[in-house]
């Protein structure tokens, strides 16, 4: 929805074709997690276009992909004491998601997903049947099948305990809930309105999904690759999820690229029985290589930085959130936001920041929550000139308020 024509980009700064600069504080909904044209990616990537190397490949195998595998396995995987096997899939993240839900139902031999209310997982229309958004359900022209939707943690505000229903239907063979194949969750609801679940309320999920073998699934499209402190959004929680998916941020530099991981014995695919052109995009490979050694080879520095630029964030979201009666401030690491009470409060507020030069988006069921995803990288001084015309836009949005109302 913004008036403008975006023609360069830097780190965290966009300017339009006509010359204006904005702060850019949505970072590709958590696909630049690194900023824009980042040197350190920049530069492996033009060589290797230079050098005459594989672009396309599918599934063939290419010295980029090599590197790309085992940099991951080296630099992520092996460190976090993570066997996963590594599938690509198509390149979105709505693509991971479908092959994560294909290859459960495969494994269990059982149709039936949970997922949760608020829930995001892509447009397709598998993804979709787990997604909780009622416009972007209508959007199938289809009935969308095989998937119930459970309660997200803190759905009842503390009033039910966790699990309650779930554990009670899984334990009842009269409740007609069919057992399902998997549980798909995000740690945080990046679309959904910026719910954070709890890691207590994790390891129990993670818990229940095992005593009664159903496989979990985290979708960490969007909280992954460092957006909420560590690489994976599960590890604050010490889960280990029997497959995870990941996209936005992995080949750090924008370029389209997805992962699903599964632990090795979920592997019952047959060959080419979930294929996909674009499932070797070598140039992406040689940027996510490079993001991963350039990041997260010093993981602890880069989660240093991460939880100091986070600490910054949550300090100016208070500061908004206290402008305004019941706002409250949601989220995680570099993935947070304010809720407001008028559901209009947030679109506004986005709309004051845009004429100021600050480009800030909303998410929830009525775009109620201002959200905030700044890089990564961001320096500490364009975090604080961001979060300053933020106040600016909120003061500006509030008084037009009050004047509305008085007129
Ligand atoms: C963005 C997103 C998707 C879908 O990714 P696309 O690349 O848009 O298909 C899936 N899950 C989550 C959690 C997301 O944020």
């Amino acid at each position: 929805g913004w008036p403008a024509v975006f023609d360069r980009a830097s780190g965290s700064t966009m300017y339009t074709e006509d010359g204006r600069e904005y702060l850019d504080f949505f970072s590709g909904a958590g696909a630049l997690n690194y900023g824009h044209n980042h040197q350190d990616l920049l530069e492996p990537l033009l060589d290797y276009l230079r050098s005459g190397s594989i672009t396309h490949s599918m599934d063939m195998h290419t010295p980029a992909k090599r590197k790309f595998l085992e940099t991951f396995r080296d630099v992520i995987l092996e460190p976090r004491g993570l066997d996963y096997k590594v599938m690509f899939p198509g390149p979105t993240g709505t693509n991971t998601v479908e092959a994560a839900l294909k290859l459960a139902r495969k494994v269990t031999g059982r149709q039936h997903v949970l997922s949760f209310t608020n829930a995001f997982h892509g447009m397709t229309l598998g993804a979709l049947a787990v997604t909780g958004n009622s416009m972007k359900r209508q959007g199938a022209g289809v009935a969308l099948t095989n998937s119930s939707k459970i309660p997200y943690d803190d759905y009842f505000d503390g009033e039910t305990t966790d699990f309650h229903w779930l554990e009670r239907v899984l334990a009842d063979s009269g409740s007609g809930v069919d057992l399902p194949a998997a549980v798909i969750v995000e740690t945080v609801q990046g679309e959904g309105g910026l719910n954070a679940a709890r890691a207590s309320w994790l390891r129990a999920l993670s818990d229940l999904c095992k005593k009664h073998d159903i496989l979990l699934i985290v979708d960490d499209v969007q909280a992954g690759c460092g957006r909420t402190g560590t690489f994976f959004s599960f590890e604050e929680a010490g889960i280990v999820p029997d497959i995870v998916c990941l996209s936005k941020s992995i080949s750090g530099y924008g370029l389209p690229m997805a992962l699903t991981l599964f632990r090795r014995e979920l592997d019952v695919w047959g060959p080419g029985e979930h294929n996909g052109t674009f499932r070797g995009s070598n140039p992406a490979f040689v940027t996510a290589t490079a993001a991963l050694k350039r990041f997260w080879s010093d993981r602890e520095n880069f989660e240093q930085q991460i939880a100091v630029r986070a600490n910054q964030l949550h300090e100016g979201l208070a500061r908004v959130a206290a402008t305004t009666e019941g706002a409250v401030v949601r989220g995680r690491g570099l993935l947070a936001g304010v809720a407001f009470p008028d559901p209009s409060t947030a679109e506004k507020i986005a709309a004051a920041s845009f004429e100021r030069g600050l480009l800030v988006e909303t998410s929830g069921p009525e775009s109620e929550v201002l959200k905030l995803m700044p890089a990564l990288t961001i320096s500490t001084e364009d975090l604080a000139r961001g979060l300053d015309i933020l106040m600016e836009a909120v003061d500006a949005s509030v008084g037009e308020r009050e004047l509305t109302a008085v007129s």
